[in-house]
């Protein structure tokens, strides 16, 4: 059932390749497709979304899809590290607030002060 709705969104997307040079527009560079596609409504907007959806459904393997462990983030990801070990979705936004946290905590221990009591 979902498969149908999903492939009616699929099905109204009018997007369409072209060969062009690649990104530094030498002309030995290697020839790329890009993928373009028509804005025509606002409803234009979900067709990428639904896309990727798409392609990540019949793609990916969920076992190694996790929810991130950032306290106040809703993002999964999938993890494919060697060891599986990923905890965020992303180390510089919720990885990067957690550690940073850590070493606030460490430093208030190491020297002995409160910083919520000093302000
Ligand atoms: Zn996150």
């Amino acid at each position: 059932m979902a498969a149908v709705d999903e492939n009616r969104l699929l099905e109204r997307d009018a997007r369409f390749s072209r060969i062009v040079l690649g990104h530094d527009g030498r002309p030995a560079a290697a020839l790329e497709l890009q993928e373009l596609r028509p804005w025509r409504s606002a409803d234009a907007l979900l067709l990428p979304i639904g896309a990727t959806l798409a392609r990540l459904v019949v793609t990916e393997d969920f076992r190694y899809v996790k929810a991130c462990e950032g306290p106040a983030c809703t993002l999964l990801f999938a993890d494919h590290t060697r060891v599986r070990a990923r905890r965020w979705c992303s180390m510089a936004i919720c990885g990067n607030r957690r550690s940073r946290r850590h070493i606030d905590s460490d430093s208030e221990c190491a020297n002995g002060t409160d910083r919520a009591a000093a302000k």
